[in-house]
């Protein structure tokens, strides 16, 4: 049944965003009430959907209605698209036929030729699927593998309840934070040895990783390559951000596991184009069948990505020398806003690794457990909604969405929330060399939405913990 988010005022408050608030988990709620819970088969009625989609509307329903929120709780990349994939979508408007469930053919030759000029990896067109976005392609993933499903805790929104509602119950791995949050070798073999049941088991690996930023060097990967093989663990390696890393030197586990690895990407992040909704996945010859199956479900569910979108961005990978050059400009520009945000946030007492790439922090709230007692707040719920409350800066809690403990404090801040077109076209015609790093001057100067929202977080956490 609906339950009002976690960052949302709940209290009878004095605000306008409190009321707001209520006002539309009210109608959200009414329109759930009339569906009858019978209508739905068993786990599956958990009714606000992926609670970082369900926030961000109700944030941009506020924004609509005069709030001035900054919205730190939604990782959507900021940039305009490249010049190039808006003309070529518009030139491939006219294509309106059904396309291979697999997705056209010199779509998935060119992703191959880009993987191997980016990362030097080896794909075969015949062992990829091209989907509506890599989310789907992963649930569909989750849907036709027989055996456990490995999730990381902390982890993205989305795992936990495509596992379910694909019929598993997934296996919780928790990570930590003297670690920087990576999975390692040791807490991989204690979860397989402890949680798990079946012979073939699946890990859904996030490098870097949403939400914490957490990256894999090559030695980190090398090292869990055994556990990997002695256990019979495949991965859904999810590298949606691979191509922002901030040092440009991401390394994919499908280079010291390629037999065991299924790279998961798409153009939705380094593009800047999650809503023209493309995605795919590349299998090992080794897991073909799982491919095979995957292809199957695609048939008969979404049948294959939009035409238009897929022979726009056989253009987009295609133009290998400007991608690179367009997603290193984005990069630099978040390598600029994550290295300010940080900075920032532990000058107050705020805790959070470095990102090594994407558009996330995951930051520890503990130093605010007193003031919370003060004020009779008990969850990360009341933290977060009084947070919004008073200086409209909205927050995804770890808890429950982010897989975190009910007790712990921690959230997820996505620091997107600045005007793209201004900060990439700065960076485009500064003439400082690519490889130079952007100031704090820049990020004040361009990313001034996503600036204030640190500041207001900064000022009232310092205020509240004198
Ligand atoms: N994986 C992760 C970790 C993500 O953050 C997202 C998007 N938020 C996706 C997968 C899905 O991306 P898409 O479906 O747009 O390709």
């Amino acid at each position: 049944m609906w339950r009002a988010h976690a960052a949302l005022p709940q209290w009878t408050g004095c605000c306008r965003a409190t009321s707001a608030c209520r006002a539309l988990s009210v109608s959200a709620r009414r329109r759930m009430d009339h569906v009858p819970q019978s209508l739905v088969r068993g786990n599956r009625s958990s009714g606000t959907g992926a609670e970082n989609l369900a926030l961000n509307e109700r944030v941009q329903a506020l924004i609509a209605s005069g709030h001035d929120i900054i919205n730190l709780a939604f990782g959507q990349a900021p940039f305009p698209p490249m010049d190039l994939a808006v003309k070529a979508l518009q030139e491939n408007a006219h294509v309106t036929q059904y396309e291979p469930v697999r997705g056209i053919r010199p779509l998935r030759e060119a992703i191959v030729k880009y993987h191997a000029a980016q990362d030097e990896l080896e794909f075969d067109p015949d062992n990829m699927i091209v989907g509506p976005g890599s989310k789907e392609l992963i649930f569909l993933l989750m849907a036709v593998f027989d055996g456990d499903i490995i999730l990381p805790s902390p982890a993205w929104v989305t795992y936990k309840p495509q596992a379910v509602l694909a019929g598993h119950e997934p296996v919780v791995m928790e990570l930590s934070v003297g670690d920087e949050w990576r999975v390692t070798p040791e807490i991989l073999a204690q979860t397989v040895l402890n949680k798990c049941s079946s012979k073939n088991k699946l890990l859904i690996f996030c490098n870097p990783d949403n939400p914490t930023g957490a990256g894999y060097s090559r030695d980190h990967l090398q090292s869990l390559v055994p556990v990997l093989r002695e256990h019979n663990i495949i991965v859904l390696s999810d590298e949606i951000y691979g191509h922002l890393t901030y040092s440009r030197d991401h390394v994919s586990l499908a280079k010291f596991c390629p037999e065991r690895t299924i790279l998961s990407s798409g153009l939705s992040k380094w593009a800047s184009a999650g809503g023209w909704r493309l995605g795919y996945s590349a299998y090992p010859s080794q897991l073909s069948a799982l491919c095979l199956a995957v292809a199957s479900a695609a048939s008969h569910t979404y049948t294959s990505a939009s035409a238009p979108i897929q022979h726009a961005a056989v253009q987009i990978y295609r133009n290998i020398p400007a991608s690179q050059e367009y997603s290193r400009h984005c990069t630099r520009i978040l390598a600029a806003v994550a290295k300010y945000s940080r900075s920032e946030l532990t000058k107050c007492g705020l805790k959070c690794i470095a990102p090594v790439g994407g558009f996330y922090l995951f930051v520890d709230f503990e130093i605010l457990r007193p003031h919370m007692a003060r004020m009779g707040m008990k969850t990360a719920d009341d933290l977060f909604a009084r947070i919004l409350d008073d200086v409209q800066v909205a927050l995804l809690s770890g808890s429950p969405g982010l897989l975190r403990p009910e007790q712990e404090l921690s959230a997820r801040l996505s620091f997107t929330d600045f005007n793209g077109a201004d900060a990439l076209g700065a960076s485009q015609t500064d003439g400082l060399p690519l490889d130079n790093a952007l100031t704090p001057e820049f990020v004040e100067k361009y990313c001034c939405r996503v600036v204030g929202g640190i500041q207001r977080l900064v000022s009232w956490v310092s205020e509240n913990t004198k």
